[in-house]
Order: C-alpha cells, then structure tokens, then sequence
C-alpha cells in the first residue's frame, strides 16, 4: 500500500462503512461522505489514442445500476445518482452505458446526472445494439434515440458497436448494411468524437478486426474464469488499442468465490477482499485503460474507489498473479455455470435465467450438489436445504423445468462456454432427481413444493 494513504481516513470510513444498512442511512452517508476525503482521488492515466486527457482507471457501468427494492425493472435514480456522484468527486471520470440497458433507461439515467457536470471533465460512451440492426434505417433510429435519450450530453466522447463477436455478425452489420460509414459521418456532424467496440470474439478475429480502422478503444471482457480475455488482451496490446475492461469480476461471481478459492487468496494477503484481488487483477495487465464496474451496491462504489485510489492502487505482482489464478482453478474445479448476470438473455416464457443460474452455482459452484454416492453429499439435509433454497429463491413458473429449450434467448447471451436450454436442462433434471431422492427416503414436501422449516 502506498504511504500517501489516508490511514486515519481508510479505517474510520470501514467502520462508518459497517454500521449502515437500510436505504436511508447510504443516502445519509452519502451527503456526508465520511468514507474517504474528498482528496481520495481515483488513478487517472493517459488516454492511449488521446494523450492529451486523462480517464480513471475505474470507470462506471450503467449496465446494473441499483434497482428500487420492490421492481427490478426501475432504477432507483435517487440512490443511484448519490452512487455516481460518490465516483465522480473522487475521481471517476468515464461513464459507459448501451441502448438496452435498463431497457433505455440506463441512457436517460445518464444523461441527467452527468448533465450537472462541466461536459468536458468526463467521458461518455454509448453503444449500437448489434443484434437489433437488420437494416440501415434500424441503426439510425437507433442512433436517433439515443440522441433524443441523451440530448443533454450533446455528444458520445466514445462510440461502441456492441457485442461484436463474429465475422460475419461484423460483415453483414457494419459492411454490408453500412453502418459503420452512417457511424463515420456522425462523427463528421460531432455527434461522435471516436469509434471503438465492445468485443467476445475469438482472438483470431480480433487481429483482423483491428486491422479495419483506427479504433479508438476496445471494451473485453477480463478476468481470471475468462478464457479469451488473455489472448485477446495480447492482440489489443501488440496494436496498442485502449483495452477496457468489462466483467472484471465475472459479472459479480468472482467476489463471491467458493470456500476453497477464499482460503488460498486469504493465506497470501490477509484481509484483502476477493473483489479487491479481481480488480487489481484486471488492472495488472500491459495495454489495461480502465475497468468498468457496474456498482449497483453502495459497498462495491466505495471498495472500488479505494482499490483504485493513487493512495492505495498496485498492480499485482507475478506472484500474486499465479496466486490468484490458482484460487480461480480452485473456484472453477467445481464448474459454476459462467453466467455473468449481464442480464441481455430475454425468455419470452419468464424463466429468471441470472437467477437460476446464481443458485444453482451456490451449490455447484460450492461442491454441495446432493448426490446418492454414499459421500459426504448423500444426505437427506444438503438435499432439502437444496430443495428449500430453490423453491423458495425462484418462482414457481421461472423455473428450470419451465424451460421449452425455444432457444429465443441464444442471441442475447455473449457468453459461449454454456447454452442456457442445456444448463436448464441439467438444473431440472438434477432437481428432479434430487427430488425424488428425497422423498424415496422419507422426506417431505407441501405446498408446491415449499418445504416446512
Ligand atoms: S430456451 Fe428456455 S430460457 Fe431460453 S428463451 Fe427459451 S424457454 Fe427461455
Ligand atoms: S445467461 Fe448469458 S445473457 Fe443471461 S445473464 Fe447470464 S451471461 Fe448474461
């Protein structure tokens, strides 16, 4: 940790950070912001395809910002904004949003609160839904709205084509219908100022993509469960194209990792929070522009600042590095599904797919799947626990079983180490087995299926 620390700061904001628990009292901390002081400042680092201005290394995602309690669909804008106000006083200066988030509002949400702010003391950056554009005139009423959405900000200091992740996919959107030209000439208006892309393909087709034009930035996923961030990591390095980081945590789970991964990153840096660890580790890498974080929690916005301060910010180490890879093969010996609850999967039949699969991986992911082998996990209290805990996390028609395998969700998810229909399948047979275990052996269920405690 670097000396300039405000220690007297650090320690007394931990504790002001763990007294506060309902909605009213982060609103209350905000205002006073005892946390840290007002000089705890974010890293900023040269922007690689602009020299002359600054971005922070932590940058914020309007992708999952925080929902009221009781409609998920609704951004709590007044909690939401104390969040972004919290990082743009202590230094965050890039703010990323796209055309679906929050189903268009994530856009709006942005527009308002950075608004107060002087318009060239930040970054802000947009994206073309690449999956919605089938013709020319798609894109530019896209392009339109997200005008009208965002009419405050004037201008995208970074323009994106969204998810880009195939040839083709690339080829028929950006060449054929044209819309990398309609892109080009909204930058000839101002409407743009650079053009990037946010990227899952292999990194094949991302030496080739590179090749296309002078990308101001490219948006990666990045992490240690995330197989192509590193090959693709080196292909943007080599070409010195701005990398930013999405998924540094792999969409939450990595903050959450097992017990086994916990203990081995606690036996190296006593204290250090897996979060911390995941950040830091993105951050590590040669070609690393800034990481993106989506801070729907009052507690993630303030542990990202601080892991991000000058006064606190290191890379890691080799070692640490190899440690904390380690702790990832110990997390995934245990094949969590690698969901990373972006949430861009739409089931037209209800199914709470991030929620299913956030379940099922606290018991995968745990090494606490029931089974009838006669080991520790033959036993009839993992079994209702496990029972319990889905009947009651998941409603009844959002269920794996509910799934028809219709596959409408296929297109939204970036994610191409699972297929959503297979791993529902495998939930609902497991549970059905596990079910029907249970009650062979005498256990009992009521209701439709909800346990007695
Ligand atoms: S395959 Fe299953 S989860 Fe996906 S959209 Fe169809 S019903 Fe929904
Ligand atoms: S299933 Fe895919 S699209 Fe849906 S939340 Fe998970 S990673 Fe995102």
């Amino acid at each position: 940790m670097n000396a300039r620390i405000n220690r007297r700061g650090f320690v007394a904001g931990a504790a002001a950070l763990a007294g506060l628990h309902t909605r009213a009292d982060w609103l209350k901390f905000f205002d006073r912001d005892e946390v840290e002081p007002e000089d705890f400042h974010v890293l900023r680092r040269p922007f690689g395809s602009d020299p002359s201005r600054e971005i922070s290394l932590l940058g914020c995602g309007g992708v999952r910002l925080c929902v009221e309690r009781n409609n998920q669909n609704r951004i709590d804008r007044e909690l939401a904004t104390k969040i972004f106000g919290y990082c743009y006083r202590h230094g965050v200066n890039f703010f990323d949003t796209g055309y679906v988030y929050h189903g268009g509002d994530s856009e709006k949400f942005l527009d308002s609160v950075l608004s107060k702010y002087p318009r060239d003391s930040f970054f802000f950056t947009d994206k073309m839904p690449t999956w919605h554009v089938k013709t020319l005139d798609d894109a530019k009423r896209i392009f339109r709205e997200q005008c009208e959405r965002t009419a405050a900000l004037g201008y995208f200091d970074v323009y994106m084509l969204h998810s880009i992740s195939s040839p083709s996919q690339y080829d028929n959107v950006y060449r054929k219908i044209g819309v990398l030209d309609y892109l080009k000439d909204m930058m000839a208006e101002g409407k743009i100022k650079r053009i990037g892309f946010s990227y899952h393909g292999t990194h094949k087709f991302l030496a080739e993509l590179v090749e296309e034009y002078p990308w101001a930035l490219t948006l990666i996923p990045f992490n240690g469960a995330e197989p192509k961030g590193e090959p693709n990591r080196q292909v943007l390095a080599a070409k010195k194209i701005p990398i930013f980081v999405m998924s540094p945590l792999g969409g939450g789970r990595l903050a959450h990792l097992n017990t086994p991964a916990r203990r081995h990153l606690a036996a190296a840096k006593p204290g250090v929070t897996p979060a911390e660890w995941g950040m830091r580790y993105a951050a590590s890498f040669e070609g690393m522009q800034t990481v993106l974080s989506g801070m729907s929690q009052v507690e993630q916005a303030v542990e990202n600042v601080r892991t991000f301060s000058r006064e606190r910010f290191e890379k890691l180490a080799e070692a640490d590095i190899a440690v904390y890879r380690e702790a990832i093969d110990l997390y995934n010996k245990y094949k969590p599904v690698a969901c990373t609850n972006c949430r861009y999967c739409e089931c037209p039949y209800g199914i709470q797919i991030p929620e299913v699969f956030t379940w099922w991986n606290s018991f995968q992911g745990e090494g606490r799947l029931p089974a009838d082998d006669g080991g520790p996990n033959d036993s009839q209290e993992l079994r209702r626990e496990f029972l319990v805990s889905y009947y009651n996390t998941i409603p009844e028609h959002a269920r794996a079983d509910r799934c028809t395998g219709c596959r409408k969700c296929k297109e939204g998810c970036p994610q191409w180490v699972f297929r959503i229909y297979t791993e529902m399948e495998k939930i609902a047979e497991t549970v059905k087995r596990v079910r029907e275990t249970y009650l062979a052996k005498g256990g009992r269920l009521t209701g439709k299926g909800v346990l007695p405690c």
